[in-house]
């Protein structure tokens, strides 16, 4: 006899029914999964037939195909477990007529453990939000049962095999859920790190604050101990909060990293803070089963690289294409995936090797061609990404004293907010999203220059050998600091304060 369960798989980051068609026939006793399954699939037949003999069923000692249409899709995940093994009984007839006919209205995913119960899967949320329109209800493990609240989609949790058996036998019933996302409230999005724990560093602030703005990228160079880290730790409490577009994005990329767990939804930016001695393919994504690496895990957040120059030159030369594009394509044998990867880059770097060039009190001991080679592992086009660069000096003790606290993160943030909701206006009819993404027209329709500022930056292009990408850079950056100041067009103290931030611009990186 033949079954057909309907389920879903993904590509990239978005999901599609998959249909699990099961057939039995008399012949040597095989169970054969066809359909474009990869090695995760394939693993799925041991623990199906544990978990239908361990739930009290009969496993059939016949010939059983499982087919995975559409064909030409590869589809990969554990998930593939219950559809097969609710097929098998289905197609066995061990369920009763009437069983088998509310099948057709289920969309099942899930693992099975050996002994039948349900186990969480990956990706669980972008199917459900793709397979929606099929208008079924679906069987999720009830550790992914978050994901099904976020979906919206009507849902049920059974925690087993034969618990999903006598559902359908109406032998128990189960609670069909639905509940849909509300975006988070303003409350819970306060931060426990503050702008305010944070002594001196004007600038670098300041920084952050443009670069949360406009959504411009940072570079923060300094001695160890003047507060990278700490700053960049709490730049992710200046950020506008998550709209509810952005907020489904990340959660749909962490369903499918198995990253949820059993925390919260995506209320907050992301904050990723991968090591240096990270590989190229944990740091981008892809893989053999390709998966979302650090740059999508951030998206819609913060990618903060300490120790940037510590990285492999190849991790470095990787991150180019989502910091231009926004998004990492991965190419492999049959198909070509992309997961989404907008993020700002907040990178971190020693001034040399040992850290101790420029500082008063220790000696710095390394060769003048050692910090040479160390700095010029960024190389120019990397750099080129980069609108900000601000150089940390130690704090001063009059900093460090100072009874009052600076300004908190709510106080700065008020002013982003200001300056998004500028920006939310100018591109209302664009896809851009911020000053830092607009496009060459956006830039002469935007950054108008009155004559005086003109002139300002016609003779630095002079004087420094800026490059058009410099220029335009600089030009975006000022639209911001504009914005910050509530300025309808770029003004002259605007562009002298951008090029405060430019210091490659002025010097190139052998001479920082
Ligand atoms: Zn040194």
């Amino acid at each position: 006899m033949l079954a057909n369960i309907c389920t879903g798989a993904i590509k990239g980051i978005e999901g599609f029914a998959v249909s699990v068609e099961v057939d039995i026939a008399p012949g040597m006793p095989t169970l054969a999964v066809v359909g474009l399954p990869d090695a995760e699939v394939k693993e799925s037949k041991d623990r199906v037939i544990a978990a239908i003999r361990n739930s009290g069923f009969d496993f059939p000692l016949k010939r059983i195909t499982v087919n995975l249409s559409p064909a030409e899709l590869r589809k990969s995940g554990t998930h593939f477990d219950l559809p097969i093994a609710l097929g098998i009984l289905a197609a066995s007839e061990q369920l009763s007529p009437s069983a088998v006919g509310k099948i057709k209205d289920l969309l099942v995913m899930g693992e099975v453990a050996l002994d039948g119960s349900l186990r969480p899967c990956a990706g669980v949320l972008p199917m459900l939000i793709s397979c929606q329109k099929l208008g079924k209800t679906a069987v999720i493990p009830p550790a992914n049962v978050l994901e099904g609240h976020v979906s919206g989609s009507p849902f049920i949790s059974p925690h087993t095999l034969k618990e999903l058996a006598d559902y359908l036998e109406e032998k128990i019933s189960l609670e069909n859920v639905t509940v849909s996302y509300l975006p988070p409230e303003e409350e819970e999005i306060a931060s426990e790190l503050d702008f305010s724990d944070v002594k001196g560093q004007a600038l670098a602030k300041r920084a952050l604050e443009i670069a949360a703005a406009g959504g411009h990228n940072v570079l923060m160079i300094g001695l160890p101990g003047t507060g990278k880290s700490m700053l960049a730790k709490r730049f992710a409490s200046i950020l506008p909060p998550l709209t509810q577009e952005e907020a489904l994005e990340i959660t749909k990329i962490y369903s499918i990293c198995n990253l949820l767990g059993k925390s919260k939804l995506f209320t907050r930016r992301p904050f990723r803070d991968p090591h240096h001695t990270i590989s190229d393919v944990a740091l981008i994504g892809g893989g053999t089963t390709p998966r979302p690496g650090e740059v999508s895990l951030a998206h819609n957040g913060v990618l903060f690289l300490d120790e940037f120059a510590e990285f492999s030159r190849s991790s470095l030369e990787v991150l180019r294409e989502p910091l231009e594009n926004g998004q990492v394509t991965i190419s492999r044998a049959k198909e070509t995936v992309s997961y989404p990867a907008r993020f700002t880059l907040l990178a971190a770097m020693n001034p040399c090797p040992c850290g101790n060039l420029g500082n008063p009190l220790k000696p710095c001991t390394c060769t003048p061609m050692q910090v040479n080679r160390y700095k010029s592992r960024i190389s120019g086009p990397l750099l080129d990404r980069i609108d900000l660069t601000v150089t940390l000096n130690p704090v001063k003790y009059t900093d460090w004293n100072k009874p009052s606290e600076g300004e908190t993160s709510a106080q700065i943030r008020e002013r982003v907010l200001k300056a998004r909701a500028i920006q939310k206006e100018r591109f209302a009819h664009s896809s851009t999203t911020a000053n830092a993404f607009m496009t060459p027209k956006e830039i002469k329709t935007f950054c108008p220059l009155p004559p005086e500022a003109d002139t300002v930056l016609e003779a630095a292009m002079r004087k420094f050998g800026l490059s058009a990408r410099s220029l335009d850079k600089i030009l975006k950056t000022a639209r911001t600091i504009a914005d910050l100041d509530g300025a309808k067009n770029i003004e002259t103290k605007h562009l002298i304060e951008v090029m405060q931030y430019r210091p490659l611009d002025r010097k190139g990186v052998a001479d920082l």
